[in-house]
């Protein structure tokens, strides 16, 4: 896929997927499109897992997908594209009308860490998901329905001088005024063709709803919501469906939770990656030792937005190592394993790329700066499988709308593509 059509295909999968639920739902509508079949937890997958078989499951808003080769075997290792589904945002609260002297408002939660700032004064929309009383999930999002106010700079003359809403008293969005009749669980319910009366639980966020776009004189920026980590999800669905894995098991591991520290169900400390790994040996004909000794031989990739140098604050970042917008991937080293990478998986990020044809940059944290963290480190630790962390260079990471080159996704995709393949495999 050329870059330019590699953006627009991002900008609606970013569009379509507004809650992790969505976006597990949209990579499950992509690849079962593609030829994937969709497993059930509950099942007996015997007569699903044979060579050749595209597969996918879905928990929550995390989603596991494979493409096994025609010679697939229990000692097949794998090649795992590990990603987030999640990004940082609001979360609704039991109760979630305030009604108000003059305005009615949602009590929210906040959710990962959203620069709190850049959320203000946005049209925000609602989207997760409800559940009914017979406990069907039902994908709900309202379109443009919340906006948390700024205060009127004559009312705090000390706004500029450093902007530190309270957490709790500054958070709270309006949805319109006083004596408003509308009602939010009937505004969710309707979205999901519901009563109020009929929803029983619900899993809801606030999103911004100003659809992504190009932008810059010479039409090279993209500015979007989500790109941390949907620019990463979406490579790996795109590079999944063009994978032909030769001599290796595709997967692709979107998991929920990053942005609150991985530790659920759904997110990448789960046994979500390693339930289904196991399945798959299990069923390829293994046993515990072909497993591990899979596992021995396997790798993952994990793909997660990073930081290009700050245009205004280049002090942040290294003096010297100084990765552009534009320029390719992002490898991630940090000495104190925050990210993954060790000098073997340089060696293959090296390979996988030249195979590519793909520009790539080093990233490595200002030492004053406290460095962030991935999937990665976590599905390591967990496997034992080496792991390497890479992804998009971004301005503005957690904000409701980052910012990145618009050549760079197509690249992660492009470098993806050829790791999921194993065609940098060296006899
Ligand atoms: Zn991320």
């Amino acid at each position: 896929m050329d870059p330019s059509a590699h953006l627009d295909d991002l900008a609606a999968f970013v569009t379509a997927s507004p809650s992790s639920y969505h976006a597990a739902e949209e990579i499950a509508r992509r690849l079962t499109e593609a030829g994937c079949q969709r497993l059930d937890e509950r099942d007996d997958w015997a007569g699903a897992v044979v060579p050749g078989a595209r597969l996918i499951v879905v928990r929550d808003g995390a989603v596991v997908a494979l493409a096994l080769p025609e010679d697939a075997t229990s000692a097949t290792p794998f090649r795992i594209l590990g990603a987030h589904t999640d990004s940082p945002g609001f979360a609704l609260k039991p109760e979630p009308s305030v009604p108000g002297a003059a305005w009615q408002q949602l009590g929210v939660e906040i959710y990962g860490g959203p620069i709190l700032a850049s959320w203000f004064d946005r049209e925000l929309e609602l989207a997760g998901r409800v559940v009914d009383r017979d406990g069907v999930v039902h994908l709900v999002r309202t379109g443009p329905v919340a906006r948390i106010p700024h205060l009127a700079i004559h009312l705090d003359r000390d706004t500029n001088s450093g902007f530190t809403p309270d957490r709790q008293r500054d958070t709270a969005p309006i949805v319109g005024v006083a004596g408003d009749p509308a009602d939010l669980l009937a505004a969710l319910a309707g979205a999901a063709g519901l009563a109020a009366a009929d929803i029983a639980g619900m899993d809801v966020l606030t999103v911004d709803s100003q659809p992504p776009r190009r932008f810059g004189l010479d039409g090279t920026l993209f500015a979007s919501g989500r790109l941390d980590n949907l620019s990463s999800a979406h490579a790996g669905v795109v590079a999944l469906e063009a994978a032909r894995p030769a001599g290796v098991i595709a997967v692709l591991a979107a998991f929920d939770h990053e942005e609150i520290g991985s530790e659920s169900r759904s997110g990448a400390a789960g046994p979500l990656l390693a339930d289904v790994l196991e399945r798959v040996s299990v069923a390829l004909g293994g046993d515990r030792t072909a497993m591990h000794r899979s596992f021995a031989d396997s790798w993952c990739l994990s793909a997660d937005a990073g930081h290009a140098v700050h245009p205004n604050r280049g002090d942040r970042h290294d003096p010297v190592v100084r990765p552009v917008a534009g320029g390719g991937p992002l490898l991630k080293i940090n000495a104190n394993q925050r990210y993954t990478t060790d000098a073997v998986g340089t060696a293959l990020w090296t390979r996988v790329c030249a195979v590519a044809d793909v520009p790539w940059q080093p990233f490595v944290s200002n030492n004053a700066v406290p460095c962030g963290s991935t999937i990665g480190p976590i599905t390591a630790t967990r496997l034992g499988i080496r792991t390497l962390d890479v992804g998009t260079p971004l301005l503005s990471m957690h904000s409701a709308r980052e910012l990145c080159h618009v050549d760079d996704p197509g690249r992660l995709a492009a470098a993806a593509q050829t790791f999921l393949s194993g065609a940098d495999r060296v006899a």
